[in-house]
Order: C-alpha cells, then structure tokens, then sequence
C-alpha cells in the first residue's frame, strides 16, 4: 500500500487543510507514516506569516532533498502560505520538489471535486470547519492576503450538510475558521452573515459546541453579539486581535480602528456576554514604535486582561505594504525585551484570573488524553486535565477546578 507523510505548521486553516489532505490520501488507498524516510509522497504545508516559520520551512525541506536523492521515487509536494501564484523561484531553487501548489487549493494530482468536498478522515471529538477563504483586508504587516487571496465564502448549505456529516460520524465540536469570519457571507448572493450560520448550526442535533475565529473589531456587528449570546452551542469565546494599544501604530497597521472603538467592543461584548473568554493578538516592535506607543500596549493588556494574547515581534514580510514603505527600526533586542515584558504581564493576569475558577465547576468536552491525563477544553477555551480510569474521549464532563496555573487547570469529577 503507498504511504504519505504530512508536516504542518502555521495557523488553524492550516491544520484544517492538513487533515482534509489526509483523509483524501486514505480514500485513494494511502497510509499515514510516521517515518519520513519510508514516505511515496511528503507533503509540506508552510507558514510564512513571520520569517522563523518560514526558516522552519526552508530548512525542513533541505532535510528532504537526500531522502529524494535516495529514494528518486519519492513525491515531495509544497503547499501552504509559501507558494505564490508565480513558482519559478521556488522551482529554480527546489528542483527536487515535485509539486508547488498555493494555500487550499486542490493538489495537482486529486480531483477538484473530491477535494471541496473533502472532511477530516478520523473522527475527532473537536475539529475545525473552514467557511471563508482569504482576505480582503491588507493589514500592513500582513502576508496572508498576498498568498491566499480574495474572500470566498463557503455556502450556507455546504457548511451545514459538511458539519451535519461531522455530527452524524461524532464530531462534538467545531471551530469555524476564516480570516476575518465577520466577512462571512457578504460574496454570496443570499448575504447571509455568520449569525446566520451561527443559527442554522445550533439546530444540529448531536453537535454540542460551536467555536468561531477570527473577528476583526472593525467588522464584528452587534447582532453577532446578541447571537453568541443567545445560542445555547456557541461557546462564550471570542476572538478579538488588537494588535497594538496605540492610535499612530494601528493607523500605520492599517487596522481600520481606534483603540477606543476597541475598548469599547470589549466592553459591549462583556456585557452582553457575561463571563466570555477573550483571544487577542499583538506585535510589538511595529516599525516606528516607541517606548511610549508600546506603553500603550501594556497599559490595554493591563487594563482589557485578555484569557489568552498571542504575542509575536514584528518581522517584515517582503511584498507587504510595511516592508515596501517603512524601515524595520526597532532593533531585534529592543523587540525581544517587549515581547518578555508582555509575556510576563500576561503571565500574572492569567494567574489571577485563573486562580479565581478555584473550586468552580465548569463543564469541558474532553478531547483526548496526553501523558496519563485527560485533557479538554471550557467554552470559554481554558485547558483542563483530570484523571479517571473511564474513557471520556468525545464526552462533556463537569468538574471541579481544583488546582490553576497560568496556563492550565486541573479538576476532578469527584466532588
Ligand atoms: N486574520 C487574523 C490572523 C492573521 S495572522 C487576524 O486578523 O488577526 C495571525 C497573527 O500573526 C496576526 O494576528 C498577527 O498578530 C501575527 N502577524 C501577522 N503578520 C505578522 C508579521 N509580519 N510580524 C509579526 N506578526 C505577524
Ligand atoms: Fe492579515 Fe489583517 Fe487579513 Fe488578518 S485581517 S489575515 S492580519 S490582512
């Protein structure tokens, strides 16, 4: 029987397509293989939304270029944030590379068809469910809309009849994926938009959990709001990336936003959602940033204490508007205190926030198990592990948070 061998690394869409790649592989008779050297065919699926993952890509690639000397047979096939529409570089400087094609689009030796119809092959009690395609919105230091183009939203119907098919094999829980989900809708010709989806989805018998990412706050509407609230499966968790505190900063991003306009979407969203989780995303180190402007950064995660931040120095991708028209002036060093210095206020936050949920019974989905322990997820996306002789895999447990850290909770159904 042929095998096939997937790396995968970047965002969420990523995964998603990893495992749809998988599962067509194993619907035309291929065999996963954890050894890349015995692999038919490797599929590399690259991030390049900042240099270091783009360097783990070129490097994990390198690594393949004997195992093809060795084995000529062997497909190497390149997909991902990496591959441009124009592949000439690529090929000039990969010749032993089989097949480049772009970020979610069918592989050149499957059939269209089957590939947009294509589910995650094993059935898994948390998945995810792409429903917009690329993005329209050219933040300056972003490489995405370069490489994965326009918005294409999935329709209703599609969405619905692929997670009805998820729920039926099941899949408990599904997290929608877009670059921006706000713009869900807007292309197709009834415009529906995600609370729309959002409705039709709850009514899905056996499905217990809806997730959703990312919003942008230029876009996410009132009435989403109100929805989130309102359905019984959508999790209290929300996505919201700021990127900077300051005004100058996300004028020069490009984002659309005030800081104000920010705070207050916080705040109207905490208010009709009590309790919601909130995601955020920085950079810090944006060309032209100065102390003070980083300040304002530390002065909203202080005063918005997000339940997670995703922090990242900004690293200039070569075709985007900040590359083109402003000098990467912060020096590495400078990038990497500011970075430290949120990682450990956020550090602190969590640990408050989360030393709170202490001897509070909060309800998971449990997705598995890592290291001798059960692991699974709240609604509002905080990681819990607990211990138990009976299998929980796919099954929402109530416990009780016995113990906290940062980064994780412990519980225990005894209680
Ligand atoms: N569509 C999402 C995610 C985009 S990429 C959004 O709008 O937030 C994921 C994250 O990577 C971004 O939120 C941003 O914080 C980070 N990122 C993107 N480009 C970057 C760059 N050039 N340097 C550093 N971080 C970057
Ligand atoms: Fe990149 Fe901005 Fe689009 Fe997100 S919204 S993918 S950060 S351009």
């Amino acid at each position: 029987m042929p095998n096939y061998y997937i790396w995968t690394i970047g965002c969420q869409m990523n995964k998603a397509e990893s495992e749809r790649l998988a599962s067509l592989f194993e619907e035309t008779g291929y065999q996963a293989i954890a050894d890349v050297k015995q692999a038919d065919i490797i599929v590399l699926n690259t991030c390049v939304v900042r240099q270091n993952a783009e360097d783990r890509a070129v490097h994990k690639l390198q690594n393949f270029k004997p195992l093809k000397k060795a084995r000529p047979g062997m497909i190497i096939a390149v997909t991902g944030c990496w591959v441009e529409s124009n592949t000439d570089r690529l090929k000039a400087d990969f010749p032993f590379v089989d097949y480049f094609f772009k970020a979610g689009e069918c592989p050149p030796w499957m059939d269209k068809d089957k590939w947009s119809q294509a589910l995650p092959e094993k059935p898994q009690p948390a998945t995810y469910v792409p429903i917009i395609h690329g993005c329209n919105n050219f933040c300056a230091y972003c490489v995405v809309p370069y490489r994965r183009g326009r918005e294409k939203s999935r329709s209703m119907a599609d969405i619905v009849c692929e997670v009805k098919e998820l729920s039926s094999r099941g899949t408990k829980e599904v997290t929608l994926l877009g670059q921006n989900v706000d713009s869900y809708g807007h292309d197709l010709p009834e415009k529906p938009d995600l609370a729309d989806l959002l409705t039709e989805l709850n009514a899905i018998d056996g499905l217990c959990r809806i997730r959703f990412l990312t919003n942008h706050p230029k876009d996410m509407s009132r009435r989403l709001i109100e929805t989130v609230a309102r359905l019984d499966k959508v999790c209290k968790n929300i996505t919201l990336p700021a990127q900077a505190g300051s005004n100058e900063i996300l004028t020069a991003m490009r984002r659309g936003y005030t800081i104000e306009n920010y705070k207050k979407l916080v705040s109207e969203i905490r208010s009709v959602i009590p309790n919601v989780g909130l995601v955020s995303d920085i950079i810090v180190g944006f060309p032209s940033e100065t102390e003070a402007q980083f300040q304002q950064t530390v002065d909203l995660l202080t005063e918005l204490r997000f339940d997670a931040v995703h922090l990242a120095a900004y690293s200039p991708r070569p075709g985007t508007i900040a590359a083109r028209e402003m000098a990467d002036d912060v020096p590495e060093d400078e990038k990497k205190r500011r970075l430290k210095m949120l990682e450990s206020l956020q550090e602190k936050i969590l640990t408050e926030i989360n030393a709170d949920l202490k001897g509070k019974i909060v309800e998971i989905l449990v997705e598995g198990k890592q290291k001798g322990k059960w692991f699974g997820r709240t609604g509002t996306d905080k990681l819990v592990f607990f211990t138990d002789n009976v299998n929980y895999t796919g099954k929402l447990v109530n416990l009780r948070i016995d113990q906290t850290s940062p980064w994780s909770l412990q519980g225990t159904t005894k209680y």
